[in-house]
């Protein structure tokens, strides 16, 4: 429990037990203006979304830089007392100048204001405060041009030694809502009316863990008077945070599981167990497991809600096609929802291969694709609609209205990053009981991302990799150093070809106008974006590979998501069919092109890809009798992060390890998706990276909770909490990531 607190400068006991809730809007709390003001810059619209904001660090004065040694160009804090002020009128323009001086005992600084003749009542000769901006040299004496301040209460240098020790909030801000005004709204007005806030964590709960309580933290986390305080607060408010993310997953999750599915349990003898029969390979342990999981969960009158990750290769395919015979062995049907046309037909045509003649001719795989003509998908949606295809793999015009199927029984979702929730639901919508699902990637999922982002999801993981796979040699070309090395990448590639094998080249772009941006993966860390015409580009390298005197004679084509839809599908089997050579491709390959004889990938401006992009690409190699080799060429300087990036992948190719070091080099919002507004929806203290251990905590207490009252009937603050964290666009956007 809360310990009651001295009153201190600057800091309130609790307020008034009518004072303003977190649901009270901002604008009632802090005036029309101010609230404006935040709903602005960062969407806030209570004092809930305000006292969310929470500092992002707490600077302390010995960290502040001391006069005697300002760096000039930087952004500095500065605490010093006002030695001289004066205005005086510019000399060339009308108006007026206050220029004042501030000293900390180790230098001076000049503080320059045009225009603002009311700064000189304030900066009165005496006063203290903490400055901050930018230091520019005029005449060659530092000054700040228009700095942020705050002036210190008078009565704040009856106790200095106490206020010099205290933590300084410094909150993520704007130019209109610099951090010292954030920190005084909270301070001044918020938390002094702030009336009783309910915890959505039960206090046995926050007993048990010895949390304080919420509106202490809250205090804390604002307002600290020592390191201590904010350590605190930060631990519970981190907590909380967990605990309402994973309750809200949990009861998603249960949410789903409410309504019966149809249970389809094995059936000896039936086309599962016929195309187990046939099988050309032995499947893994890890298949055979996730498998047995899987069957179980399908006989189950439950809905399956079962996510598998696997590296590229592992063998997922073939995992899903067992459901699907399981499924269709009770008479269901299953729809294969694959990310592009490219994959959906490629999938179909290898499932077609793996069942071979006889059950394909009973199961009539049927694919349902956009680009169909007309009679094609008529007959394809006829087949889905009688229930003649027991498997229908197709891309988003499976979503369509017009299409519906005799019987969906499984939904495979291959790939899932780019499906969000939103699709799956209307599919799910499709079937008269909800389908179960099945949810495919091969993006390797660090287990704390799991339970953050797919906690509403089963999770099972391929870990082995089929015996006899060929390994994967990475190189990074760094020409940066070494430009002279792009030569002997293309005789590599020439070298493969010779060899009969075939060799991918990956741009990040397309045209020096059209790029494919959209599955290029943000990359941060990197100081400029860069013009797009200066990245590897497809059209510009297709010309130059084809002039290439050592490639002369290679059988060479181009393949990107802006040519028309037949004729990428005719390149990508002609090279699946050994009649290219060479493809120059943007990351329309990335995912699932199965093509074994391919030996080579060469990715240009690899510092352009994100690291999971860069693992997929990999992924292409290697698949067949051959040793794969990746070329990583990239102009990134030595020691940037953009080439830290390459290098960790060239070497590792183990991808969880990769996926945890992409974690740390990616900023977190990037791990789960962006959102700029700094809004709601994004993680505020949890660090999916760091707090692992707290996520843990945290979800088996929300599932014990749930368990003992599934519908949180005696828990109302935290079902509101849960209200609150996940609106709909957050449920989405989280589900997303
Ligand atoms: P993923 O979808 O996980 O990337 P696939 O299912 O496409 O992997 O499998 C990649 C290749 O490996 C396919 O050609 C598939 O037939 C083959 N394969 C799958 N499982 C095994 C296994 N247990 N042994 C040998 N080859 C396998
Ligand atoms: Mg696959």
């Amino acid at each position: 429990m809360a310990q009651p607190r001295t009153e201190q400068s600057g800091r309130d006991a609790a307020g008034p037990a009518d004072g303003a809730g977190l649901r009270t809007p901002l604008r009632t709390a802090i005036g029309e203006r101010q609230s404006a003001l935040f709903a602005r810059a960062f969407g806030h619209h209570t004092v809930g979304d305000l006292l969310a904001h929470y500092p992002r660090r707490y600077a302390h004065r010995g960290e502040l830089t001391a006069l005697a040694d300002l760096p000039a160009g930087e952004d500095v804090t500065i605490v010093a007392e006002v030695r001289h002020c004066e205005t005086r009128p510019m000399r060339q323009r009308r108006g007026s100048i206050v220029e004042a001086s501030i000293s900390d005992g180790t230098g001076a600084l000049t503080l320059t204001f045009f225009n603002q003749p009311g700064r000189a009542k304030e900066l009165r000769v005496g006063r203290r405060g903490i400055f901050a901006g930018r230091v520019n040299r005029y005449k060659g004496v530092p000054q700040l041009t228009h700095p942020d301040y705050e002036l210190f209460d008078d009565d704040a240098d009856a106790d200095i030694a106490a206020w010099q020790s205290r933590p300084i909030p410094i909150y993520p801000a704007t130019a209109s809502l610099p951090s010292w005004k954030i920190a005084r709204v909270i301070r001044e007005t918020v938390l002094p009316r702030l009336g009783p806030v309910d915890d959505p964590v039960p206090q046995r709960i926050a007993a048990e863990h010895r949390l304080e309580d919420f509106a202490t933290a809250l205090r804390d986390i604002h307002v600290p008077l020592t390191d201590a305080d904010w350590h605190r607060a930060r631990d519970v408010l981190r907590y909380q945070e967990a605990f309402v993310l994973q309750a809200a997953l949990l009861r998603e999750r249960e949410r789903v599981r409410e309504t019966p599915a149809v249970a389809r349990p094995p059936v000896p003898g039936g086309h599962a167990a016929r195309f187990d029969a046939q099988l050309p390979f032995e499947l893994t342990d890890d298949q055979r497991s996730v498998g047995e999981q899987i069957a179980h969960d399908l006989a189950q009158p439950v809905p399956m809600n079962r996510l598998v990750q696997g590296e590229v290769g592992s063998g997922k395919t073939v995992v899903a096609l067992r459901a699907m015979l399981q499924v269709a062995d009770n008479g269901g049907q299953s729809a294969f929802l694959a990310p592009t046309e490219v994959l959906a037909s490629q999938h179909l045509r290898s499932i077609v291969a793996a069942l071979g003649p006889d059950l394909s001719a009973e199961l009539m795989p049927t694919l349902l694709t956009g680009r169909l003509t007309t009679a094609e998908r008529k007959r394809a949606m006829l087949r889905a609609v009688s229930g003649q295809a027991q498997i229908v793999v197709g891309t988003h015009a499976l979503l369509g209205e017009n299409v519906s199927f005799f019987d969906l029984g499984l939904v495979v979702v291959d790939e899932q990053h780019r499906f969000g929730v939103e699709q799956r639901d209307i599919l799910r919508a499709k079937a008269e009981r909800p389908p179960h699902q099945l949810v495919l990637t091969a993006t390797p999922i660090p287990r704390t991302v799991a339970m953050t982002v797919f906690g509403d999801l089963d999770v099972s993981t391929i870990a082995q990799l089929p015996a006899g796979r060929q390994r994967i040699e990475s190189f990074v070309v760094p020409l940066a150093e070494h430009p002279r090395w792009e030569g002997r990448v293309w005789e590599r590639a020439a070298e493969e070809i010779a060899a009969g094998h075939q060799v991918f080249v990956v741009c990040p772009a397309i045209t020096a106008k059209e790029t494919e941006g959209d599955e290029l993966e943000p990359v941060t860390g990197r100081e400029d974006g860069g013009p797009v015409s200066a990245v590897a580009l497809v059209e510009q390298t297709l010309a130059a590979v084809r002039s290439n005197p050592v490639l002369s004679g290679a059988r060479i084509a181009a393949l990107h998501g802006r040519m028309p839809a037949d004729e990428k599908d005719g390149v990508m089997r002609s090279f699946s069919a050994g009649a290219l050579d060479l493809i120059v491709a943007t990351t329309v390959i990335e995912v699932g092109v199965d093509v074994p004889n391919a030996s080579a990938m060469i990715v240009l401006d690899a510092d352009r890809f994100g690291v999971s992009q860069l693992h997929q690409l990999r992924g292409r190699v290697g698949r067949g009798t051959a040793p794969g080799l990746c070329l990583f060429v990239t102009t990134a300087e030595n020691g940037t992060l953009a080439r830290e990036r390459v290098e960790a992948v060239a070497a590792t190719l183990d991808g969880f390890a990769l996926a945890e070091a992409d974690l740390e080099l990616r900023r977190e919002g990037d791990v789960l998706g962006s959102d700029q507004s700094g809004g709601r929806s994004s993680l505020r203290l949890l660090r999916v990276a760091r707090d692992g251990e707290v996520i843990e905590r945290a979800r088996s207490d929300a599932a014990a909770l749930l368990q003992r009252d599934p519908r949180l009937e005696d828990h109302p603050a935290l079902v509101s909490a849960i209200a609150d964290r996940l609106t709909d666009r957050s449920r989405d956007f989280l589900a997303r990531a």
